[in-house]
């Protein structure tokens, strides 16, 4: 048969231009199964593992269902942790962009307050942890009237985390007319439960990908005794070069302990565990994103929800002591059709968890053989002329997107009562800009972003000189975030 397009799902142009724009040219395995069902509004339970493009394959069909006009939340979207309800933010507001879809996540640890502001401007898609929605709902700051769409993404973690009693909670409180979705890397009794209460005679689809993330994934382990550790890591460091690798800690102490003496070897790294403050993190995931440095040091938080391109080698300097982290920890590398490297260190104490992590998902691991001496000293000199040259910079997502975007900045904002309609008015009032050129309006108390498309920002901004919004006088420049 031949390889679908998403034309063939019958797409509108704004999407079909979106995915364009992100690269992606046809549909995954799940997309391919998934797609036509979300469009005909078929209640799912999708088994499938991340990395398979599942995120895409409900954010797609909803994207084309929302529609633009309402003013409140159409879709849910429940996620076991901030990081990975951050991640689908970000791929709804890529896929929604020119259709001006806007997407809030909203997660605990962040000021509640923040997150009622936005919630009361026009949201088409929400995403969030359970607890932080089930809040917003108790305190009536999350419209869910209109809730035509709820996706449960990964629910076998949100069970283990402890979080149904809280998913069946915010379930309870939507509208019973609406279309459920359920993604998970297992399906568990429990879950297949709640699937027969809240879902109607939903369809099951399995996503056969699993082995080929495990074949486009080298994986290989090394019995090393926890002193000799550090001194095995720059061996591989020097012998296999990554462009970009996550390495796994099991504790913060284990994090800030190697970053230590990885900063001292002067290798490009940095760390990432829950000991940081949330922005912080956010802030080091997208610096690592866009390659600015080399290895990130990480603990299982990192482990789900992150999706950075190319990454070439995920390093489990400590074995995860949970098995199915070992899988979210891998499935880091070998991101869809890309290929990927996975070495992990066990101590001979730890030979049994190697082995129970074999024998859970059905692989075998081979044993790496520690590069000799020679090897060592000739990967050396190229991993140094490597530095040399300057670090690869990462085109990720918003680059490739935001190639003809631009984020304008307007000195006007609420204060002086203006709406997103008068920004557009007087925009597409500017000869030769239409309203389609104009996406996203974000006003703010004192000042206003509008995203420019199809590359007529410096047409928007030349003709903004001249130009009052609602009689007022105001100064508009390129955005500087
Ligand atoms: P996910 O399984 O949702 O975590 O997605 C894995 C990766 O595949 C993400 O980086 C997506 O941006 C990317 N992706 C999803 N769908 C496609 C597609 N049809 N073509 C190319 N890349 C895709």
């Amino acid at each position: 048969m031949d390889k679908l397009n998403f034309k063939d799902f019958q797409l509108s142009n704004t999407i079909l231009e979106s995915l364009q724009k992100l690269g992606y040219n046809s549909p995954s395995e799940v997309q391919e199964k998934v797609i036509p069902l979300i469009l005909k509004n078929k209640d799912i339970i999708v088994k499938s593992q991340t990395g398979s493009g599942k995120t895409a394959a409900f954010a797609i069909p909803i994207c084309e269902k929302i529609e633009i006009e309402e003013k409140n939340p159409q879709a849910l979207v429940l996620t076991p942790t901030r990081e990975l309800a951050l991640q689908i933010k970000e791929d709804f507001s890529y896929i929604g962009r020119l259709k001006k879809i806007n997407c809030t996540a909203v997660f605990g640890k962040e000021p509640i307050s923040l997150q009622i502001k936005k919630l009361k401007q026009r949201v088409h898609v929400v995403t969030g942890t359970p607890g932080r929605i089930l809040d917003h709902i108790e305190r009536n700051t999350l419209v869910l009237e209109k809730i035509k769409y709820l996706v449960i993404d990964e629910a076998d973690e949100m069970l283990s985390r402890g979080f149904m009693e809280q998913v069946e909670s915010v379930i309870g409180s939507l509208p019973k007319n609406r279309t459920t979705l359920l993604f998970s890397a297992t399906i568990p009794d429990e879950i297949l439960k709640l699937c027969n209460v809240y879902m109607e005679n939903p369809l099951n689809i399995e996503v056969q990908c699993e082995s080929s993330v495990k074949d486009r994934i080298t994986q290989m382990y090394y019995k090393i005794e926890a002193p000799y550790k550090f001194s095995l890591l720059n061996k591989i460091i020097y012998t296999e070069r990554p462009d970009s690798s996550m390495i796994f800690c099991r504790t913060k102490k284990n994090v800030d302990d190697l970053v230590l003496q990885m900063k001292a070897r002067k290798y490009s790294c940095e760390a990432l565990h829950g000991g940081m403050l949330q922005n912080e993190r956010i802030d080091k995931i997208e610096s690592f994103k866009r390659g600015e440095f080399t290895f990130l040091i990480c603990t299982d938080i990192a482990a789900r929800g992150i999706d950075v391109e190319n990454i070439t080698h995920i390093i489990n300097y400590d074995i995860p002591m949970e098995r199915e982290n070992y899988i979210h920890r891998i499935g880091r590398t070998g991101r869809f059709t890309s290929n990927g490297t996975a070495i992990t260190f066990v101590t001979p104490k730890e030979y049994l968890y190697l082995k129970k992590i074999e024998e859970y998902f059905h692989i075998t691991i081979k044993e790496g053989s520690i590069p000799s001496l020679e090897e060592v000293e000739t990967g050396k000199k190229l991993f140094y002329e490597k530095l040399k040259s300057a670090p690869k910079r990462k085109e990720d997502k918003s680059t490739k997107f935001n190639r003809d975007i631009t984020k304008i900045y307007i000195s006007a904002g609420k204060r002086k009562k203006i709406r997103p309609r008068d920004v557009a008015g007087t925009i597409s009032s500017i000869p030769g800009v239409n309203p389609e050129d104009i996406g996203i309006i974000d006003i703010k108390d004192n000042f206003s972003y509008v995203d420019i498309l199809f590359g007529k920002a410096e047409m928007v901004l030349e003709g903004l000189q001249h130009k009052t919004i609602k009689g007022k006088t105001i100064r508009a420049e390129k955005a500087q975030k």
